[in-house]
């Protein structure tokens, strides 16, 4: 399958919005093109619509050419982008992975696609039979979480292989935790698979939420059409002068990510000791997934102390499951503190 036929007829005839910056890429210039303001307060001037610093930056930190690189309004947009790319209303369907990251269904439902649920197995592993056993006529998009949300584990890369081995469509790797994981993000798999997009976002590892800035890495065929349908100027000015330093301070990030590291470690060694824990899932991210006696209960002595986590019963094999963040060390030892009491209480 080429990844031309699969997207929607309508986007072929597409036009896309020209802004005049776009043809022309020097600085010193009298800019009377696009009716913006003159006088300089640092905003005046629409943002690059193509992010072109951004992205050689981003290029470099991840090993993939600018031209594999679309960068959107969160990673949130980039999911959008994807369905509006590739599934035709009420025609096509996609595939998630319950329990998993709830915007996959949310932006389908706004799209109008059906979404298939399959779902994990019970210990959270990933079926790779099931998963591709459910594929569809007009099935266009697999979602996989990996780290996966709220769960916290991993597809390992011979499992996705198999998946796009065989799938004729779309897999999105949502690798929003991959920088707290072991495993290596599977962009390495890019030149071989040009229907793999892999979307990341600068709003976890790299401290970055209140920006809004996630990017997809994927076969320059796809990326071309996202960057075509996108909103022209999706990232403001500010974000990408922040992401663009963010990125360059590498020393700070790793720094984050190794206390992060140790804290989770910390975290999980003092909830075990808990009698009213009962299992805490392994995690390669920045939360875990803890089951307790009653969640309920937990949860809603933790709010009245002041410590908002999030339940996740509802979920599908999370029954009495809250997933919880790693905060700093302070944080947490606050939190292990309220729990200590809530235990003595519950004894
Ligand atoms: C947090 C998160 C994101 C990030 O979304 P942004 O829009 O980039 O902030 C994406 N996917 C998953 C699974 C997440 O948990």
């Amino acid at each position: 399958m080429k990844i031309e036929d699969l997207i929607r007829p309508n986007l072929k005839k597409l036009v896309p919005y020209s802004s005049a910056r776009n043809e022309f890429s020097g600085s010193e210039a009298l800019f009377l093109d696009a009716n913006e303001n003159p006088y300089n307060n640092g905003v005046n001037r629409y943002p690059d619509p193509l992010q072109n610093r951004l992205k050689a930056e981003l290029a470099k930190v991840k090993g993939v050419k600018p031209e594999q690189i679309i960068i959107g309004n969160g990673s949130d947009e980039i999911l959008d982008l994807i369905f509006r790319a590739f599934c035709r209303p009420s025609i096509d369907n996609c595939i998630i992975l319950p329990p998993t990251y709830g915007m996959y269904r949310v932006l389908s439902t706004l799209n109008d696609i059906e979404c298939i649920a399959c779902p994990l197995n019970p210990d959270f592993s990933f079926n790779i039979e099931r998963i591709i056993k459910s594929v569809k006529e007009n099935t266009k998009i697999i979602f996989i979480c990996s780290p996966n949300n709220p769960t916290g584990n991993c597809i390992s890369i011979a499992e996705l292989v198999e998946i796009l081995d065989v799938f004729e469509g779309i897999v999105v790797l949502d690798e929003a935790y991959i920088d707290f994981s072991d495993q290596a993000s599977a962009a390495g798999l890019l030149e071989k698979y040009p229907t793999l997009l892999i979307v990341q976002t600068l709003s976890k590892a790299y401290g970055a939420a209140g920006l809004r800035i996630g990017f997809g890495l994927g076969n320059w065929e796809i990326i071309t059409i996202l960057n075509r349908i996108k909103p022209p100027y999706n990232i403001n000015s500010l974000s990408q002068e922040k992401a663009l330093s963010l990125l360059q301070n590498e020393y700070v990030y790793k720094a984050n990510l190794q206390q992060l590291q140790v804290d989770k470690l910390k975290l999980e060694q003092a909830f075990l000791q808990m009698q009213f824990v009962q299992h805490i899932f392994p995690s390669e991210a920045n939360f875990f997934l803890v089951r307790v006696k009653d969640s309920k209960v937990t949860y809603n002595y933790l709010k009245e102390q002041g410590i908002i986590v999030r339940e996740r019963s509802h979920e599908l094999y999370c029954e009495n499951c809250l997933r919880i963040t790693i905060g700093t060390t302070q944080e947490n030892e606050k939190l292990i503190k309220v729990m200590n009491n809530f235990n003595q209480i519950n004894r």
